[in-house]
């Protein structure tokens, strides 16, 4: 279970956040928590022995030099990161992330020894037009372009249909299955069946803690990135309750 918090909470609001949250002390799921980047260091402080682990919400593909406003993998490393989220819908919509950049991103996420969680998903026009698998098609094959398995069984996929990312408009159980189970037949196709049915791959778009269980009893819905309901410290511990 994975939140992105997005651009919200100072390192102030993120310990508070720390302080309120009680998971489960017995849990079916991984717990990451992916701050924006100046809240990484106290996340991975609040974090510490209590198995959440912390996530970046983008990297750039160099790992220094002349890039201003860019952090890379090895920073992301260094901080505390296990994790980074890569090609999210908004990252794609408003800053010009394409399947190029995405691979180049995976690439670094790989080298510097972050496990990636890459993202996929159509928008409400292309769903309209019955272009759902073209566009995962598409997205996953360029995203994971000159992947060989070992890399490729590091990673985690996430499907974000972008019409229900902070809508309020949940993808249905049966909306979100058939799109994950034709996103691992594409996996499958490339790398094989073992590595198809080992990789994590989670659904996000306005998860709630009503809606979690529905979604996760699918059986190619192995996960939830949730954005808006992880920003509360009770509705994110029932996700992962409700797990
Ligand atoms: C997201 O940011 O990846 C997301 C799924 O957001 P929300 O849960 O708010 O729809």
């Amino acid at each position: 279970m994975a939140a992105n918090w997005k651009m919200h909470k100072t390192v102030a609001e993120t310990r508070e956040f720390f302080t309120a949250l009680t998971l489960p002390a017995a849990r079916a799921c991984a717990v990451v928590v992916a701050p924006p980047y100046l809240a990484i260091p106290a996340a991975v402080e609040a974090a510490r022995g209590r198995d959440i682990a912390i996530a970046g919400q983008n990297l750039y593909w160099e790992s220094k030099g002349a890039f201003t406003g860019e952090i890379s993998g090895p920073m992301l490393a260094a901080a505390g990161c296990g994790y980074v989220i890569i090609g999210h819908s908004e990252r794609r919509q408003y800053f010009g992330e394409t399947d190029a950049t995405v691979n180049r991103r995976l690439v670094a996420a790989l080298a510097a020894n972050l496990t990636p969680i890459v993202c996929v998903g159509e928008t409400l026009p292309e769903r309209e037009a019955g272009q759902v698998e073209a566009v995962l098609r598409r997205q996953f094959t360029g995203g994971f372009e000159g992947l060989d398995a070992t890399a490729a069984q590091r990673c985690v996929l996430a499907y974000e249909p972008v019409w229900a990312i902070g809508t309020g408009k949940v993808a249905t159980p049966e909306q979100a299955q058939q799109a994950q189970a034709f996103l691992r037949a594409c996996v499958q196709e490339r790398f094989g069946a073992e590595l198809a049915m080992g990789m994590s791959i989670l659904y996000g778009g306005s998860v709630k803690p009503d809606n979690v269980k529905s979604l996760m009893a699918q059986p190619d819905v192995d996960g939830g990135l949730v954005g808006g309901a992880s920003l509360d410290p009770v509705a994110f511990a029932a996700l992962v309750a409700g797990f």
